[in-house]
C-alpha cells in the first residue's frame, strides 16, 4: 500500500555544527528507521530541491540573506546559536525547500512530511536560536504566491514559542499562528494569533485538554486551506532544554489530535520536526518516528513494557 503522505528527506539536511545540544544526526536516524521498519519504501522518499532565492525573499530580507550567503557575522546572523558555514546555510535552505515540497505534496495527497524543518525562531531579518531560515513561513508564502492557497494556519507545539513565525505573519490575517509552549522559557515571547503559555511540568492530561479546546479555533474557525504542524519533540519529560512533563504516549496523542483533526476536516497538513533535545537522542528520534507514523496513517507499534 502506498502511503497517503509524502515523505521528504535529503542526506544533506545534516551539517557539521560541532559539539552541540542540537542532535543534527536525528534527520538521518529518523530516515533510517522509517526505511528499515518498512514504514515507507526507500524509492518513495522524495529528495527536495533547495528553496529558491525568490522563495526565500518572500519571507527574508535581502540584507539577511546576503549575510548568510557570504557567511558574514553581523547583528542579523549573530543571534543564532549556531556556527555559520556554507554547509550549514545550504542545509537550512534545503530543509526550507523540503517544507515547500511537503506543502505541495500535501495539497495533492493530504499530507506531506518533511524529515527536517520547523525552524520557527528565524525572523524575516535575523536568525534566532538554532534557526536560520523560517521554512514554515517560506512554504506558506510559496503556495500563496502560486495561487494554490490563500488561508493557512500554523500549529506550533514545540516546547518553545514560535516567535519568528508569529512576527512574520502578524499583519497577515490569512495566516493564523497558534503556539502552545512552556511560558517560562526561551524565547522572549511575541504575539501569535493564539498563544497558550504552559506551566512547568504540565502532564499529558492537562496538556491534551488545553489542546482540545484550542484546535477548533485554529482548524474550524479560521478555515485554513493548509496547516503546517511544527511537531517539536521537546515537550517530552526528559528534554534537556524544556521542562514540561509529557510522556511519549502523550506526545503521540498530541500528534493524533492535530493530524486526525486535520484529516477529519479534509485540511491538507504538512509535518515539520522542530526541536528535540532528549538526554537520549534515540528518544527524540522515536518521538519524531511516532509523529511520522500517525501522519502516514499506519499508527505506532505497541509500546514495549516500561
Ligand atoms: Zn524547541
Amino acid at each position: 500500500m502506498s502511503p497517503r503522505a509524502a515523505v521528504i528527506y535529503s542526506p544533506r539536511y545534516y551539517s557539521d555544527i560541532g559539539p552541540h545540544v542540537f542532535p543534527v544526526e536525528k534527520f538521518r536516524l529518523l530516515h533510517e528507521q522509517l526505511i528499515h521498519a518498512g514504514d515507507v519504501p526507500l524509492e518513495e522518499v522524495i529528495e527536495p530541491a533547495p528553496a529558491s532565492r525568490e522563495e526565500l525573499l518572500q519571507v527574508h530580507t535581502p540584507a539577511y540573506l546576503e549575510d548568510l550567503e557570504r557567511l558574514r557575522w553581523t547583528e542579523r546572523t549573530a543571534m543564532s546559536e549556531l556556527p555559520l558555514s556554507h554547509q550549514i546555510v545550504h542545509a537550512y535552505v534545503l530543509m526550507a525547500g523540503g517544507t515547500v515540497r511537503a506543502a505541495r505534496e500535501a495539497l495533492a495527497r493530504g499530507a506531506g512530511i518533511n524529515l527536517g524543518g520547523g525552524f520557527h525562531h528565524a525572523f524575516a531579518d535575523r536568525a534566532s536560536g538554532f534557526c536560520y531560515i523560517n521554512d514554515i513561513a517560506v512554504a506558506i508564502r510559496a503556495l500563496q504566491r502560486e495561487g494554490r492557497i490563500r488561508r493557512a494556519a500554523v500549529v506550533d507545539l514545540d516546547v518553545h514559542q514560535g516567535n519568528g513565525t508569529a512576527v512574520i505573519f502578524q499583519r497577515d490575517r490569512d495566516v493564523f499562528t497558534f503556539s502552545m509552549h512552556q511560558e517560562h522559557l526561551y524565547p522572549v515571547k511575541e504575539i501569535s494569533d493564539l498563544d497558550i503559555g504552559l506551566d512547568d511540568h504540565i502532564g499529558d492530561e492537562d496538556y491534551l485538554a488545553l489542546l482540545a479546546t484550542a484546535l477548533p479555533r485554529v482548524l474550524e474557525a479560521h478555515e485554513p486551506e493548509l496547516v503546517v504542524y511544527q511537531a517539536g519533540a521537546d515537550p517530552y519529560q526528559d528534554d534537556q532544554l524544556g521542562s514540561l512533563g509529557l510522556t511519549m504516549d502523550g506526545l503521540e496523542r498530541r500528534d493524533r489530535a492535530v493530524l486526525e483533526g486535520c484529516a477529519r476536516l479534509g485540511i491538507p497538513v504538512v509535518v515539520t520536526l522542530g526541536g528535540g533535545y532528549a538526554r537520549r537522542v534515540s528518544d527524540t528520534v522515536r518521538i519524531h518516528l511516532h509523529t511520522c507514523r500517525v501522519a502516514l496513517g499506519l499508527g505506532a507499534p505497541p509500546r514495549a513494557p516500561a
